[in-house]
């Protein structure tokens, strides 16, 4: 049997199963395939094309120079170049590993090729797709803390034996403090364009010209792995002592503060979640690291990333769907293009956005999917555009965030109730209400912060079902002290602006 590798895009790993399989004398062909129709398909943060197609040339480039056969094509589409890559060199079966996106599996079990293709498993996480699904059928709810605290255990993460290291499993009331004083974080590591980014950026100026959505200027994105290494380190030593505390917080300027910045090559396998946990954890014994901060971020890595991918492939396809309120405003236009709102708080989450194609967590949690929840806006238009516009969006974890804990379009499956907030949050945990236009303590005068508007007309208007979800009653009951008139006016003003947007 003559067999050959195809890489995948998202899969830039040297771990690799199909490399590491086979025997270092008969080195089977390697393709990797540059989609130019890929960049078609939805309309991508330009930022975004550029850190796949430059990271999967310098990962062709690496593997050329460790002495593989590798044809790197860039083309219209998959199949064709697939195709001619099997005839050329008379393949009998094409190796690859099981993409983590069911859409793309699905169109690639629709292509008649000359050969099979033979699926190996994904092992770009630390649990297998089976072990994830045995786990979940397993049990009657699907907690994260109960899905992370059997992670922990099982690979013996930041555990005395039995016990979890300093006696507490959770950290959280140690960490998310709101953003007081000066705070200076570390400005991130940057990685100025070399000559074959530069060839990359230049195609993509071609493939989405001015008008398509993102900055391509100031690209600074990581694309090998040893850059991103050079990332992983960085955060170790200068932003994961102080991760913790300022986890939620959010300050205009300081877009990234202690956060990792991990996600981008994670999810193109550059980096493995098993080394980034190990590197935290050693890092934590050896240089004394508070353990507030240092279990915060692994729970991120080790439960939160492992569990959403995990939920995606159990809820399955039709989770896509999901719209448990029925939500139908279209997405407003400011979401491409940020100069298009005077709401303070979105305006900079956008711009930010535009810039880099990154937010973290909490301002793509609590501004963009909280104002898109009480607004009503449509989860499969929010979803399609987190998808866009984020260097580090791909379906497996796109659904699970946007749909189920952004949104809660799936009714709880998920999460227990929708993160929905009125300014009350975002003037404590942001500095974005000091420089607005609009009035964060009204909810119902002309200049009343449309947060407030909308948070207040979400709870009216799903009020009925909320009521079953036993962690809404408070707020819930926070509406007996508005009066019927009040009311009237608030759900008057969120109706006109939804007609405004043609909702
Ligand atoms: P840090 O704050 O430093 O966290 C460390 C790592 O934990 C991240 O790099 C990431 O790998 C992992 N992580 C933390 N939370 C999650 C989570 N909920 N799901 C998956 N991984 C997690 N993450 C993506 O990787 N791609 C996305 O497209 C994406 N879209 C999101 C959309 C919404 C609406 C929400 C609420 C969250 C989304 N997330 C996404 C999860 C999370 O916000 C990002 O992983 C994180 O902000 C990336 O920045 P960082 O690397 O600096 O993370
Ligand atoms: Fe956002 Fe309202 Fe604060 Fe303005 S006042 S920044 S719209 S929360």
């Amino acid at each position: 049997m003559t067999f050959g590798i195809w890489i995948l895009g998202n899969q830039l790993s040297p771990s690799h199963p199909a490399l590491q399989q086979i025997d270092e004398c008969e080195r089977p062909p390697i393709l990797l395939i540059e989609s130019l129709g890929f960049a078609c398909d939805r309309p991508y943060h330009r930022q975004k094309l550029v850190l796949v197609w430059s990271a999967m040339r310098h990962f062709a480039a690496e593997l050329t120079q460790a002495g593989w056969d590798v044809t790197y094509c860039i083309e219209e589409t998959f199949a064709t170049p697939l195709t001619d890559w099997i005839n050329r060199y008379r393949l009998s079966e094409v190796w690859l590993m099981e993409p983590e996106d069911i859409p793309f599996k699905r169109r690639l079990e629709r292509y008649e090729l000359p050969c099979p293709l033979k699926f190996l498993d994904n092992t770009l996480f630390l649990w297998s797709q089976t072990e994830f699904l045995d786990w979940a059928k397993s049990r009657k709810s699907l907690l994260l803390e109960s899905f992370y605290r059997t992670g922990r255990k099982r690979f013996q993460v930041l555990m005395n034996g039995k016990e979890p290291e300093g006696g507490t499993w959770n950290y959280d009331k140690h960490n998310r403090q709101p953003p007081k004083g000066d705070l200076q974080p570390p400005k991130p590591l940057s990685f100025p364009p070399d000559e074959v980014t530069q060839a990359v950026i230049e195609q993509v100026k071609q493939v989405s010209p001015e008008g398509g959505y993102g900055q391509i200027k100031g690209f600074a994105w990581a694309v090998t792995r040893s850059q991103a290494l050079e990332v992983l380190d960085y955060f170790l030593q200068e932003q994961l002592p102080q991760f913790g505390p300022y986890q939620d917080a959010m300050v205009t300027r300081e877009e990234t503060l202690w956060h990792s910045l991990l996600s981008p090559y994670l999810n193109l396998g550059l980096l493995h979640p098993q080394e980034v946990i190990q590197s935290a954890e050693t890092a934590y014994h050896q240089r004394n690291l508070p353990i507030a901060s240092v279990e915060g971020f692994i729970r991120q890595v080790l439960g939160w990333r492992e569990y959403m991918r995990g939920l995606y492939l159990h809820f399955g396809p039709d989770y896509a769907q999901s719209n448990w309120f029925d939500h139908d405003t279209p997405l407003p236009e400011f979401f491409w293009d940020a100069d298009k709102t005077d709401l303070n708080c979105l305006h900079q989450v956008l711009k930010q956005v535009e810039r880099s194609g990154y937010a973290h967590h909490i301002q793509r949690l609590m501004i963009l999917g909280n104002f898109a929840t009480i607004a009503g806006l449509s989860p499969q238009e929010v979803e399609a555009w987190f998808h866009a516009a984020f260097i580090d969006g791909y379906d497996w974890v796109m659904q699970t965030n946007v749909l189920g804990m952004a949104l809660f379009a799936d009714g709880g499956r998920l999460a227990t109730k929708p993160y929905a907030a009125s300014a009350n949050y975002i003037h404590k945990m942001s500095d974005y209400c000091q420089n607005c236009r609009y009035d964060r303590r009204s909810r119902s005068s002309d200049n009343a912060c449309p947060f407030n508007i909308f948070y207040w007309d979400f709870l009216l208007r799903h009020r009925d079902r909320l009521k079953d979800l036993g962690r809404m009653n408070l707020m819930l009951s926070h509406l007996k002290r508005i009066s019927p008139t009040e009311q009237a006016q608030i759900q008057q003003r969120a109706q006109d602006w939804r007609a405004a947007q043609g909702g």
